[in-house]
């Protein structure tokens, strides 16, 4: 065998292995089908200015370690994510807190107050278990937040009405009664200066890399060049789709060099009504705080994935859960190969998860 270890996919899931493995002396190639390395946390400079290619991605833990692993490849800046809602002509602070409350509620000034707003707000809807996003929202925030904020955001990220979509994406998102606009409860959080690829170009270092390579155009030919695999692409995908797609959701950007300093303020803005077709409009010198006369910025539409779009977040709900529960199976079946990351254990991790993912495979690998 001419490696110990074949690794599929060059993002951050691939990077933590592939460094972990070199650690350990064994012969490791990784491939990727895409030209760059850094999968959906690739980050390319326009104008100065790293640009997030495949979306906001902002790092933030409570996990020391991960922390302090991740700050071996990069040096953190001191960004905290504060997006701003905008419906029709309102603009919101998010998460939802103090701030949000006192614009959307003339009369409340106090958490004390806005409670009690909130909490005669939630009777119209209230349900005892909550059984869907629409009903968790409710119970969480109450009617009036729910239409503004998260039902027309939500319904074109998912493509589906609230009442049909798990409970449990929603609880992603803070509440709180103090004027705190830090999207994430996270004790750690920052974007490395330089670019996310210039972080995974450190992890990768020494390792060898294969761009534009896929290993499903040739799958028998990379089996047989490693003892071991990592795949981290779409665990369906790579069973040739044998018990039928997974749903994905795939996102599309439209980037737009702008000839001026500064367009929206803020690095994220949401686009909560149903008037605008995009979920979110991105600034991107604001993650780094760049200073430059240009700006690039990029409007974020969400759609339904079909074969030949880039998969981004799987649809976690009971039906998709089940099918992903067979793939799993079946992949456990085979010897020597390893599903991993995002696509691969089909999970809506967030990158401090899929470093301790990584870590969790690695101690398990046999
Ligand atoms: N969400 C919302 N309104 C917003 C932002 C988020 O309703 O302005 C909801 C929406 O359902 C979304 C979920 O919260 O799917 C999680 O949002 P998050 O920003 O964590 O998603 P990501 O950044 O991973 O796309």
């Amino acid at each position: 065998m001419k490696y110990d270890y074949l690794i599929v996919g060059a993002g951050l899931f691939g990077a933590v292995c592939a460094n972990e493995l070199k650690k350990q002396g064994k012969k490791i190639l990784v491939i990727d089908k895409r030209g760059h390395i850094a999968g959906n946390i690739y980050t390319e400079q326009i104008e100065g200015i790293n640009v997030h290619e495949y979306g906001a991605h902002i790092f933030h833990t409570s996990n020391k370690d991960v922390w302090q692993y991740i700050n071996k490849f990069a040096e953190f800046n001191n960004y905290i994510n504060s997006p701003v809602a905008r419906y029709k002509n309102e603009l919101y602070n998010l998460p939802f807190n103090m701030n949000t409350f006192t614009k959307l509620w003339r009369d409340v000034f106090t958490p004390d107050d806005a409670k009690k707003r909130i909490e005669e707000e939630k009777k119209d809807g209230f349900t005892e278990t909550p059984k869907n996003l629409e009903e968790q929202a409710i119970n969480l925030v109450g009617r009036t937040i729910y239409e503004k904020l998260i039902k027309g955001y939500t319904e074109k990220q998912w493509g589906k009405s609230c009442t049909e979509l798990p409970a449990f994406i929603i609880k992603r998102l803070p509440v709180r009664f103090t004027f705190n606009n830090n999207y994430f409860n996270d004790r750690y959080q920052g974007i490395p200066i330089g670019g996310y690829t210039k972080m995974i170009e450190k992890m990768l270092d020494g390792v060898e890399v294969k761009l534009n390579c896929n290993m499903l155009d040739n799958k028998e030919e990379f089996l047989s060049q490693a003892e071991k695999v990592i795949y981290t692409g779409p665990i369906d995908e790579y069973f040739d789709f044998c018990y039928g797609p997974l749903e994905y959701r795939s996102v599309r950007f439209e980037t737009e060099v702008l000839d001026k300093e500064n367009y929206q303020g803020n690095a994220v803005v949401n686009y909560t009504s149903r008037d605008e077709p995009y979920t979110r409009m991105i600034e991107h010198k604001h993650f780094e705080f760049t200073e430059c006369p240009k700006t690039v910025i990029s409007k974020e539409y969400s759609s339904t994935w079909k074969k030949g779009d880039e998969p981004y977040y799987p649809v976690n709900d009971e039906k998709n859960n089940a099918l992903y529960e067979k793939y799993k199976a079946l992949g456990e079946q085979q010897k020597n190969i390893y599903f991993g990351g995002r696509l691969g254990q089909y999970k809506y991790y967030d990158m401090d998860k899929v470093i301790v993912a990584a870590f969790e495979m690695l101690k398990n690998l046999k």
